[in-house]
């Protein structure tokens, strides 16, 4: 099993434990690297990192580098939304992630909740579930050049809802045509997450993104990480044997280091 997990969550964002302790549970699990990768701030969502949280950030995670590093390789990681506003100084990657899409001039959140998600269909996309989907899309696709992003975090994460009932058909040719676009865009230069996230919160039956996605990564030379975005240290590597047999199937190159 691959045993270093780059996508986690503390209490300066949405996560419950203290960094310390998702480096000691990642220790106690045999771990050779972990990174901490909180919400970069942004104004309009409130569980990200404050702005006057982001020094005493990196300074804690460079405090357990010093304390740690002879056991574990610790890394100063960021999660950064598309409309993230942070310094990208002193961080040692960036995982670009889409959470909220523009629409009307205005902001709607993808990954909120299933009715929420329709609501904003009908409002900002006429109902047009594949006008939701283009603009997700395209949003991913400018991520690298927005958030300077050395990673992509959950590619398809519109397809949240799915078993709830909210699905998109990824033979659509809109569909297709959006998330290829956004491949070509980002291939080169970004590492994609296998994100594990989903099926440990119980609203994915697999992880990030999706096997035909996958397979049209592997066409385009894409490279993969295994991500758990774990938000308690429990969750650290969750269902990471899965994801490499996912990945293995389809022939996925994995980079888990950084
Ligand atoms: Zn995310
Ligand atoms: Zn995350």
């Amino acid at each position: 099993m691959i045993k270093a997990d780059f996508h986690t969550h503390s209490v300066f964002s949405d996560g419950i434990n203290e960094p310390e302790e998702i480096v000691t549970a990642a220790i106690g699990k045999g771990f050779t690297a972990i990174g901490i990768s909180d919400h970069a701030y942004e104004p309009f969502d409130s569980w990200c990192m404050k702005k006057r949280d982001e020094n005493r950030y990196r300074e804690e995670i460079e405090r357990l580098k010093r304390l740690y590093g002879n056991r574990i390789k610790v890394l100063c990681g960021i999660e950064a939304d598309y409309y993230s506003e942070f310094d990208a100084y002193g961080y040692d990657y960036i995982i670009g992630s889409v959470h909220y899409i523009e629409a009307k001039g205005k902001i709607y959140s993808v990954d909120m909740s299933k009715e929420e998600t329709e609501k904003n269909i009908a409002e900002g996309f006429c109902g047009d579930r594949y006008a939701y989907a283009e603009r997700y899309f395209e949003t991913v696709g400018k991520l690298r050049e927005k958030t300077g992003a050395r990673i992509i975090g959950h590619f398809d994460l519109l397809t949240k809802f799915e078993k709830q009932g909210l699905t998109f058909d990824e033979e659509n040719v809109r569909y297709k045509t959006a998330y290829v676009k956004a491949i070509e865009r980002t291939v080169k230069e970004c590492i994609f997450e296998i994100n594990t996230g989903g099926i440990t919160r119980g609203y994915k039956e697999r992880p990030y993104p999706s096997e035909r996605i996958i397979k049209e990564l592997v066409k385009h030379g894409g490279k993969c990480i295994l991500s758990s975005d774990a938000h308690e240290k429990e969750s650290i590597g969750g269902f990471f044997d899965e994801a490499e047999k996912f990945a293995n199937k389809y022939g996925v190159r994995i980079i888990n280091e950084i």
